[in-house]
């Protein structure tokens, strides 16, 4: 029978108990804090674990089913580094920022702001001079901040040809004025430079920032999915006799890789042309729905400085990625549209 003496222990021994659950729940929390609170984060890392589990079960199941495959060492070396590398820029691309406008416009009021007490170190020692008085300096300060966001408009207003008053670029989340070619990603809850379109596979938005790794991403699975593929095909035309199972299994890996590949190539040449004439996938598949785009004559890209360019601009350039392009005008645009003379091929128009 239970004594009053022995219920009052077992119940603190529960308080205990739950008093430590508790406390390495919470501490778990603190730890991983982003998959424990966080659901966009969980799945997230579910996505990513996802595909680390997909690449091994890809990669290890034909070695697994022939180990003979594993004969060529240097062969197997280079296949390991390819595979090792896509991972990391998966991973890379993942984590990298997309280029976000709030923080252009942080950096470009960063700028204005240096500007400013530039200007008010040098009045501040012109006032020791008797030339002005302390009140002046202190309606600076109070002016500063409006004008870090006039300039900010200013700025985005300029690279957007002349039109009709009353026009708002202003974003009606953010409630920050976008410059061109940038789009509000509803995901990610902020507006995006150079917006090319939320990825779900990698859990962030491709914009200006990252479009370059996004790229190289692709290349290097399309490479990686392909020798993968082709270490399906040697081991199935292999004359060593193989279990039945084991052909299935390579057989149906297989069927699944040419998809993935047929998918990978697609994108790659897509993203190759999008590069080569400096569009976005938003830009092109939107086109009539952005404004300053619809009277743009069909056939013109905008935004492209030439095939060269582009792609030194992709690629190379050093540049900052929050410097803004600015809209063409009409004249401009329709001069471009001008059909190609022998004149414009000899001296590459195009490029
Ligand atoms: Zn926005
Ligand atoms: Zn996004």
């Amino acid at each position: 029978m239970t004594t009053p003496t022995t219920s009052t222990a077992i119940s603190s021994r529960c308080s205990r108990l739950k008093g430590s659950c508790d406390r390495l729940s919470e501490r778990c929390s603190r730890l991983v804090p982003c998959f424990l609170a966080d659901p966009v984060r969980r799945s997230s890392l579910g996505l990513k674990v996802a595909l680390l589990l997909l690449h091994l079960v890809f990669a290890g199941t034909v070695f697994l089913l022939d180990s003979n495959l594993l004969q060529e060492h240097w062969l197997n070396a280079t296949y390991l580094l390819l595979f090792v590398l896509t991972l990391v820029q998966y991973f890379y691309t993942s984590g990298s920022s997309p280029g976000f406008v709030i923080d252009a416009m942080r950096a470009e009021n960063g700028t204005h702001a240096t500007y400013i007490n530039m200007s008010r170190a040098s009045m501040q020692s012109a006032s020791k001079n008797g030339n002005l008085t302390s009140s002046a300096n202190s309606n600076q300060l109070g002016r500063s901040n409006s004008m870090n966001s006039s300039s900010w408009l200013k700025l985005v207003m300029d690279l957007y040809p002349p039109g009709p008053p009353g026009r708002s670029w202003t974003c009606t989340s953010c409630n920050i004025v976008q410059p061109p070619r940038s789009k509000h990603c509803h995901d990610c809850d902020k507006c995006v430079l150079q917006f090319d379109h939320h990825c779900v596979w990698l859990g962030t938005c491709i914009g200006k920032g990252n479009h370059c790794r996004f790229w190289w991403y692709i290349f290097e699975e399309t490479i990686l999915c392909t020798w993968t593929g082709l270490f399906y095909i040697t081991f199935l035309r292999s004359r060593v006799l193989k279990a039945w199972w084991k052909a299935f299994i390579a057989a149906m890996l297989l069927t699944a890789l040419v998809f993935c590949f047929i998918f990978l190539i697609l994108l790659l040449l897509f993203h190759s042309y999008l590069v080569l004439t400096n569009q976005t996938t938003y830009e092109l598949v939107r086109r009539r729905r952005i404004s300053y785009l619809r009277g743009v004559p069909e056939r013109v890209h905008p935004f492209s400085k030439g095939i060269c360019r582009n792609l030194y601009y992709f690629c190379c350039s050093k540049e900052s990625t929050f410097n803004l392009e600015a809209v063409p005008t009409m004249e401009e645009l329709e001069a471009r549209a001008r059909p190609y003379t022998c004149i414009d091929i000899m001296s590459c128009r195009c490029c």
